[in-house]
């Protein structure tokens, strides 16, 4: 049984062996091959590091948008590496803790319980190490088994370092398992004690350097000259029309300043200072076992929230990447045999394009849709089949309830749920409201988007409707652009794998992003113990 955190007093509950239900939906262009006794064909020993670089709301098409200025790391990803041009989130809710639950586990949603952000890793059992304002986490809801648990039953001596800037995008990747898990919080880089009672000394050193703190009274300038920016500096929608000019001034208090160095592309460069750091402290990478490194960087995404995909802080923030990566890249192949590295690059989903800023030609018009409207349609619907409202709630895109306390009411319940559908559907920015069960029978070959809503939940899980918005429409909670929708522009993200057990070159074909974790094991030459969504990428491998 899963709980919302947050308002829903309803939760996602689902039976036991739901998490075991077969993948029984095929992506359009790809049969079914199960990652199992996979052999490898190539003689090329298994690394002795997989490094998965997540970058937080990252669009697959920057690479291209910025190409030309691109020639640091993100450069060496697109030029050298085995890039698939069409990968997606195949789920529906493209949010950071699904997304991120997905890379190493090669299963949807509906498999890792990783469903939601709102179902991500809050757990008040597992305080942070130093910081008792901030919430607990630890990977309490996830299910199943990931990359680095694989790993480990080949070899125990396998180890994982996994750093963020957020606590979900550190923690999920692992999954449950014991590793090196670190998240900035507090303007310090932690854990929780799920993983360790005390900070290791080294993470103790490198709080100590203060580095957000010391970006007191300093600016974010642009990297190139002005000329070197297309976009307009001067977007009134940024920012709800506070502070999109550049330069971005840093406050002169220092814990103000590590506050907003979050949306800056400075606390990126950072945290790979940190997973540098992590790499020589704890020796990973040294082989003869297969380490993991996971760094998943959040800067992109708080930009994007914030500025928007088109925004020259957007482009800037690329270059910075671009550049920070590179010098990363460099410094890891100075400390190790980049022979032995294998990279494999994604982000977590991507992201639309500010409502308002949405060509006019795009019909119907995108807008912004009130969550209270649809609160209240529900209570409307509720009342006049005389239900309790505690036993049927929503939350953004869907309704759940508890059909067993509302057992001898079915038929009323399903009479309120078609007076709610057709009231949602009424309004501006509402796509689609399905009923879960009837997606479940639906086309999830020639739908993506019923293909999308089958892989977040399971079978069995007390969701009853599921609400899609027209495209580039929100939930208005205040954000300037966001992502979470099933549509192409939030689940497109890169996807790329570099090192000598692949061949690179871009490749057409439509791939998921659960297919990176059995790609991954097959190069480590090691058996994912359970039965996954995701297939391995043969055409990636040389
Ligand atoms: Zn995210």
């Amino acid at each position: 049984m899963i709980r919302f955190v947050g308002t829903l007093l309803l939760v996602i509950c689902f039976s036991a062996s739901a998490s075991s239900q077969s993948a029984a939906t095929r992506s359009p262009s790809q049969p079914r091959e199960l990652p199992s006794g996979v052999s490898m064909a190539s003689a090329i020993p298994a690394p002795s590091l997989i490094v998965l670089i997540t970058i937080d709301q990252f669009r697959d098409d920057y690479l291209d948008r910025f190409g030309p200025q691109l020639r640091g790391g993100l450069a060496r990803f697109a030029h050298g590496g085995a890039w698939f041009t069409n990968a997606h989130h195949d789920h529906a809710i493209t949010e950071t803790a699904p997304g991120h639950a997905t890379l190493l586990a090669g299963r949807f949603p509906r498999s890792t319980g990783i469903m939601a952000n709102r179902i991500g890793v809050a757990d008040p059992a597992a305080p942070l190490l130093g910081d008792n304002a901030a919430p607990g986490a630890s990977p309490k809801r996830f299910q199943g088994t990931t990359l680095v648990d694989w790993l480990r039953a080949k070899d125990p001596r396998s180890r994982a370092l996994s750093v963020s800037r957020k606590d979900r995008a550190a923690i999920l990747p692992i999954g449950r398992s014991q590793a090196d898990v670190y998240w900035f919080s507090g303007g310090r880089f932690t854990t929780s004690r799920y993983y360790r009672d005390t900070l290791p000394d080294w993470v103790n050193r490198f709080n100590a350097r203060r580095m957000p703190q010391n970006l007191a009274g300093k600016s974010w300038t642009l990297l190139l000259p002005d000329s070197a920016y297309k976009e307009p500096d001067s977007v009134s929608f940024e920012m709800n029309g506070r502070n999109f000019l550049f330069p971005h001034r840093f406050p002169d208090d220092s814990a103000a300043a590590a506050g907003a160095a979050i949306a800056s592309p400075f606390l990126d460069e950072i945290e790979l200072d940190l997973a540098l750091e992590g790499l020589n402290a704890l020796s990973l990478g040294k082989a003869p076992q297969t380490d993991v490194l996971a760094v998943s960087l959040s800067a992109t995404d708080a930009i994007g929230h914030g500025y928007g995909q088109d925004s020259r802080e957007m482009h800037d923030n690329v270059l910075r990447l671009d550049r920070n990566l590179g010098a990363f890249i460099d410094s890891l192949f100075k400390l190790r045999d980049s022979t032995r590295i294998a990279f494999a690059l994604t982000a977590d989903h991507g992201v639309g394009t500010i409502p308002e800023l949405v060509p006019r030609s795009v019909k119907p018009t995108p807008v912004r849709v009130s969550v209270a409207d649809l609160a209240a349609a529900l209570r409307i619907a509720l009342a006049a089949q005389k239900l309790d409202s505690n036993l049927v709630d929503q939350d953004h895109q869907i309704v759940l309830a508890d059909r067993n306390a509302l057992k001898s009411r079915t038929g009323d319940l399903d009479k309120a749920l078609s007076d709610f559908a057709a009231r949602a559907r009424a309004m501006p920015g509402v796509a689609r409201v399905d009923r879960f069960r009837d997606l479940l029978r639906g086309d999830t070959i020639n739908d993506a988007i019923t293909r999308r809503w089958v892989h977040q939940f399971p079978a069995t899980a007390n969701v009853e409707l599921v609400i899609t918005l027209t495209p580039f429409s929100l939930f208005s909670e205040g954000l300037v652009a966001n992502h979470g929708s099933p549509h192409d522009y939030d689940t497109h993200v890169p996807l790329i794998f570099t090192g000598p057990w692949f061949a690179p070159g871009r490749y057409g074909e439509f791939v998921r992003t659960v297919d990176l974790a059995p790609t991954l094991a097959a190069v480590a030459g090691v058996k994912p113990t359970e039965k996954l969504d995701g297939v391995v990428l043969r055409r990636a491998l040389k």
